[in-house]
C-alpha cells in the first residue's frame, strides 16, 4: 500500500495586510519540509499529519511525504508559494498512490483563488479521479462545494481551542482505511446556513457551539463515520465564508443527508447567540483595574495572529501603560525592527524605542501607529521552542528572534514572527512566568485558554484595533454571498 500525506495550512484574512510566502510555512527551517524530515518532525506530534503518520505506520503502508506547511494567518497566499506546495503533491500522487491524507485547513485563499484547498483537491482529481482522498480540516474551514464534492472523506476539529487535532486525523484517516479494505463505503453530505458565527463566541467550551459539537460526536458513537460542524472564519471576504457543516456515513446517503441538515439547524437555530457585542476599551481596562487577585486574563482581541492579525497594533498595549496597571506581562508585540535594536544594545541595556505599529492595514484605512517605550532589555533568545499542549503538543514553534522589554510595570515580549500564546512554552521560553503576574495581555481570543485557561482568574476582553476587528462594521464585504446572518439581520435560512 503506497499512501501520499501531505500538509498544507494556512486560514485566509482578506483584510489582512501581513504578506504569505512560502518562507511563512516554514517552523525553523528556511522552506517547508519535505520527504523524511516531515515523518521526522511530526511523529509522535500532537496533529492530524501525526495521526496520518501512527495510521500509515500501524497498517506497514509505504508513506510519502511530499511537503508539510503549516503558515500563521494572514494575506491571501503569494501564488508562487501555492504553486510550489500544490505542485509537489500533486506530483506525489502522479507517481501512483493508493490513497492521500491530507492535513488541511479549509480557508485558504489565494492571489489567484478564493478556494486553495478546492483547487489543488481538483489538479488532484484529473490524475486520480477514483484515488480515495481523506481530508483534516480546522473547525474555520470556509467550505467551498468543490473541498466536499471531490474529497472521499472530510473530518473537522471539534474543539475550539483546536486540541482535538491528532483525534481529527485519526477520524479522517480511519475511513480511508476501511475502505481501502473495502470494509465500509463512506457517504458523504454537505451544506451551508448563511450565518457568520463571531469568533469572540466560537469557543467549544461554551454554548451554543458546546452543543453542536457534543452533538457531532454522539453522530460518530451512532450513526456516522464523521461528523462535522465547521464554525467558519468571517474575516475573509469570499463567497463561501461561514458556517457548514460535512457527515460521512457508511454507505447511508439519506442518513448522512439528514445528519448534515441537524447539526445545520441546531447552529441555525442559535445564531443570535453567536453574535458579539465589543465594550469600549477604556471601560474594560477601568473594570481591570479595579479588580483584585490575578491573574487577569486582557484579551486584544483585534489583532490576534492566528486569525490574520499584524500583531503589532498598540492600542491595548498603549492604554495599559496609560492606565498603570502593574504586574503585566504582554504576549506579544511582533517587530522584528524593535526586536534588532534590543538585541544591539544588549541584556541590561535601558532602551528607548519606537514599539510596533509597523504595518499599515489598507483594509481598514488605518495607518500603524508605533508607541515610544522605554525599559530594560531582560532577556534575547532565537524563539524556537516545542509546544507543551494540549495545542499541537509536541510541535516545533517559531517565534523568530524574541527579546523581553520591561518597563519596570509591564514584561513586554517582542517577537519576530507570528505566534499566539496558546501554549505556556512561549512565556516560559523568554523567562517570563504568567502565572505571578496580576494581569496577562495577550494577542489572543479563543486558544490561549488551552494553555493558560487553567490559571486565569478573570478575563478582560478589550476591544483594541486591527484587521481582526470584532466589530464587523469596520469591515468592507463585498463578495461574501448575501443575505447573511448577522451582516443582514432578517436573513432567512437557506440561501
Ligand atoms: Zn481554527
Amino acid at each position: 500500500m503506497r499512501l501520499v500525506i501531505a500538509q498544507m495550512k494556512h486560514e485566509t484574512n482578506t483584510f489582512s495586510p501581513v504578506p504569505t510566502p512560502l518562507a511563512r510555512f516554514a517552523h525553523g527551517t528556511p522552506a517547508p519540509l519535505e520527504g523524511r524530515a516531515v515523518y521526522d518532525a511530526f511523529k509522535g506530534t500532537g496533529t492530524a499529519i501525526g495521526a496520518f503518520i501512527d495510521l500509515a505506520d500501524k497498517a506497514g503502508a509505504e508513506a510519502v511525504f511530499p511537503v508539510a506547511g503549516n503558515a500563521a494567518p494572514s494575506a491571501p497566499v503569494d501564488d508562487e508559494a501555492f504553486e510550489a506546495m500544490a505542485g509537489r503533491i500533486v506530483a506525489a500522487v502522479a507517481r501512483g498512490c493508493d490513497a492521500v491524507l491530507l492535513d488541511l485547513h479549509g480557508a485558504m485563499v489565494t492571489r489567484s483563488f478564493d478556494d486553495g484547498e478546492g483547487e489543488l483537491l481538483t489538479r488532484i482529481r484529473r490524475i486520480a479521479p477514483d484515488v480515495p482522498i481523506g481530508v483534516a480540516l480546522d473547525m474555520h474551514t470556509n467550505l467551498f462545494p468543490a473541498m466536499a464534492q471531490l474529497s472521499t472523506v472530510i473530518a473537522g476539529y471539534q474543539t475550539y481551542p483546536h486540541v482535538d487535532m491528532y483525534e481529527t486525523g485519526l477520524r479522517a484517516g480511519r475511513p480511508v482505511f476501511s475502505l481501502l479494505e473495502k470494509s465500509s463505503r463512506p457517504m458523504l453530505a454537505f451544506g451551508h446556513r448563511p450565518m457568520l458565527p463571531h469568533v469572540m463566541r466560537q469557543s467549544s467550551l461554551d454554548s451554543p457551539n458546546k452543543e453542536i459539537q457534543a452533538r457531532a460526536r454522539q453522530m460518530e458513537r451512532e450513526d456516522a463515520l464523521c461528523a462535522t460542524f465547521f464554525v467558519g472564519f468571517p474575516h475573509a471576504d469570499i463567497p463561501y465564508a461561514g458556517s457548514s457543516a460535512v457527515v460521512v456515513t457508511d454507505g447511508d446517503a439519506a442518513g448522512a443527508r439528514a445528519l448534515c441538515d441537524e447539526l445545520l439547524d441546531m447552529a441555525w437555530n442559535a445564531r443570535r447567540q453567536f453574535v458579539y457585542q465589543p465594550e469600549p476599551l477604556e471601560k474594560s481596562l477601568l473594570r481591570a483595574k479595579e479588580m483584585r487577585g490575578g491573574p487577569v486574563m486582557l484579551l486584544d482581541h483585534y489583532d490576534n495572529c492566528a486569525s490574520g492579525g499584524t500583531m503589532d497594533t498598540m492600542a491595548v498595549l498603549g492604554g495599559i501603560l496609560d492606565a498603570g496597571l502593574e504586574e503585566v506581562a504582554a504576549f506579544a508585540i511582533c517587530d522584528p525592527q524593535a526586536v534588532e535594536q534590543m538585541t544591539c544594545a544588549g541584556i541590561g541595556a535601558r532602551v528607548t524605542i519606537p514599539l510596533g505599529g509597523k504595518l499599515a492595514m489598507p483594509a481598514l484605512g488605518l495607518q500603524g501607529k508605533p508607541r515610544t517605550v522605554t525599559g530594560n532589555v531582560r532577556r534575547i533568545v532565537n524563539g524556537i521552542y516545542r509546544n507543551d499542549g494540549p495545542m499541537a503538543r509536541g510541535e516545533l514553534a517559531d517565534m523568530g528572534p524574541s527579546a523581553v522589554l520591561d518597563t519596570g510595570k509591564v514584561e513586554i515580549a517582542v517577537i519576530s514572527r507570528h505566534v499566539e500564546p496558546h501554549d505556556i512554552a512561549s512565556f516560559r521560553t523568554l523567562g517570563i512566568d504568567p502565572a505571578r503576574k496580576r494581569y496577562v495581555m495577550l494577542k489572543s481570543r479563543v486558544h490561549w485558554r488551552a494553555g493558560l485557561g487553567p490559571m486565569a482568574r478573570a478575563v478582560v476582553e478589550c476591544a483594541g484595533e486591527g484587521v481582526c476587528t470584532s466589530n464587523y462594521s469596520q469591515l468592507k464585504f463585498s463578495r461574501v454571498r448575501r443575505p447573511i446572518y448577522p451582516l443582514d439581520p432578517e436573513t432567512p435560512p437557506s440561501v
